[in-house]
């Protein structure tokens, strides 16, 4: 393609018009490889880099564990929501670190004089029962046995203690081993835990065999250097955030998203300062901003990335009520240029609704987007599903809604004491998307191919096809976006997902 066809970013986004991902099109690049050969990897942050860009909204209607377990595995990461207290939030967040795991090196242990009782309640709380028992009941002492499923699972008398129905000096492992080392172990012994042990006999770690297994089916997976789940959290601008903000660092959350409509503001600035300067390893994502100025600001304060959009959400009347926002093309393409600057990633956040949109949300500088209704259907998302007029659905709710802030959730909004809130989102109900696990990877199909069609291999080469003017994109008047839906048929079958 020559640079006469269609117009750089630079040249569509000069013009006073704000656009929005529907007013442009971007014109076909030179395929010389196979939508196989797409690499989706990406920077989260200044610091975390995930496999896929996809990141699942802090809203209470899209991220508990559950869905931030799912979108870990394959690629990319969810950001717990705070609309409960920090016991909840800290649990969320516990699920996910507790899910996989290379050495557990804080397992769960139990002495002989527990019960299966206390078995059953970490299982319905953790989803596991492997439980090495030490002397005491605590790691770092002496490993006298362990108790597994298949030692409790036809047992009658759930009160029995333990050191009736545990394994005695079972296989183990001695501190030092390598994780490959220890992995070899579980393989060819055929057990599914190995404890591992000091020279004194003393219980220091576990290993879990199906950690093997989750290993192998997800190689995409987000984790840390743990070999745990990554995820994220999200935190208010308010002084009580910091005790929530405490309580999250120690389960070991990977980073803190402050959730902010207008993340310009001296609470935020304020706020990031002082996580930085006492959690300088956690990675900090602020937000929301739409222009340079905003960005600034965050960057100085040590954003290690920034969160896109004001006002773009499904569910948001931000930009009707306040009057204030941006159109969000605009702003993901004008802050992503100002951020990329400094090395800040930018996550385009709100107003995605199809596979296209993701793509044009990257292409103009974006390193990932966050989307909130389009996971909000799935079976991963909080809450049951149920029917109106015969369709199977889900509710989905804007966390400034009326009913979210009612329920806690006004913290983003900087609702105050007087009682008076100001909804800037509505509440209602998006349709069943079925699970996470055949939805994630046709949203990262369908990018491979449009990646094929943009003629970029990835990301980092989307992107600098964007900024040397190679990438080429044209305006689309009303009717050209008519012609580019379905149109003129009598009727037609939806695909499974649009
Ligand atoms: P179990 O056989 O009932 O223990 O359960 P699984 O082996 O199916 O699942 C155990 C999963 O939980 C693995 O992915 C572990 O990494 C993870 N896990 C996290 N913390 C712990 C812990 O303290 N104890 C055990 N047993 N597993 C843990
Ligand atoms: P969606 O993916 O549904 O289009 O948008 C999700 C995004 O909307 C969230 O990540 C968040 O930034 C934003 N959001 C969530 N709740 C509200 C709300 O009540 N009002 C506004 N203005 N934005 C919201």
């Amino acid at each position: 393609m020559t640079k006469e066809d269609g117009f750089s970013g630079e040249e569509i986004f000069t013009k006073e018009t704000g656009l929005a991902y529907n007013d442009f099109i971007i014109l076909p690049g030179f395929i010389d490889f196979s939508p196989e050969d797409v690499n989706l990897e990406t920077n989260l942050t200044k610091n975390l880099k995930i496999k896929s860009p996809l990141i699942s909204s802090p809203m209470d209607t899209v991220t508990e564990a559950e869905m931030a377990i799912g979108l870990a595995l394959m690629g990319g990461i969810g950001i717990i929501h705070y609309n409960n207290t920090i016991k909840q939030q800290v649990d969320e967040v516990r699920k996910v670190k507790r899910y996989e795991n290379g050495f557990i090196t804080d397992p769960i242990v139990l002495s002989p004089d527990h019960t299966i009782a206390d078995i059953d309640r970490i299982k319905e709380t953790y989803g596991f029962s492997g439980i090495p028992i030490t002397e005491n009941g605590k790691l770092n002492t002496l490993l006298i046995g362990i108790v597994t499923n298949r030692d409790i699972d036809f047992e009658t008398d759930r009160m029995k203690k333990l050191s009736e129905v545990m394994t005695k000096k079972p296989l183990t492992a001695k501190k030092g081993i390598s994780l490959s080392e220890a992995n070899e172990i579980l393989k060819k012994s055929k057990k599914g835990k190995l404890p591992i042990v000091d020279d004194k006999g003393y219980l220091v770690a576990l290993m879990s065999r199906s950690d093997l297994l989750k290993n192998r089916e997800y190689p995409l997976a987000s984790k840390d250097s743990k070999k745990q789940l990554m995820v994220g959290a999200a935190i208010s601008t308010k002084k009580e955030s910091i005790e929530r903000l405490d309580a999250l660092v120690e389960a070991g959350v990977n980073l803190i998203v402050i959730d902010s409509a207008q993340g310009n503001s001296v609470y935020q600035i304020e706020m990031l300062k002082y996580i930085k300067k006492k959690y300088p390893h956690i990675d900090v994502i602020g937000g929301n901003v739409v222009t340079e100025s905003q960005c600034e600001n965050l960057i100085k304060a040590g954003a290690d990335a920034l969160r896109i959009g004001m006002g773009p959400g499904s569910i948001c009347t931000t930009q009707t009520t306040m009057s204030v926002g941006r159109p969000q093309a605009t702003a993901v393409y004008k802050t992503a240029k100002y951020a990329g600057k400094y090395s800040i990633p930018v996550i385009a956040d709100g107003g995605i609704s199809t596979i296209g949109h993701i793509s044009k949300a990257l292409s103009l500088g974006a390193s990932s987007v966050m989307m909130g209704s389009m996971f909000a259907g799935t079976a991963e998302a909080p809450g049951e599903y149920f029917y109106d007029k015969g369709v199977r659905l889900k509710k989905y709710r804007g966390m400034a809604s009326q009913e979210a802030m009612e329920a806690g959730g006004g913290k983003r909004y900087f609702a105050d004491e007087s009682g008076i809130m100001v909804a800037q989102g509505v509440s209602g109900a998006v349709v069943d998307k079925g699970s996470l696990f055949d939805y994630v990877p046709y949203l990262l199909k369908g990018l491979c191919h449009s990646f094929q069609d943009m003629g970029a291999r990835n990301i980092k080469s989307l992107h600098e096809k964007l900024y040397s003017g190679q990438l080429r994109f044209e305006i689309r008047s009303s009717s050209a976006q008519l012609e580019g839906g379905v149109h003129d048929m009598y009727s037609y079958k939806e695909p499974k997902y649009m």
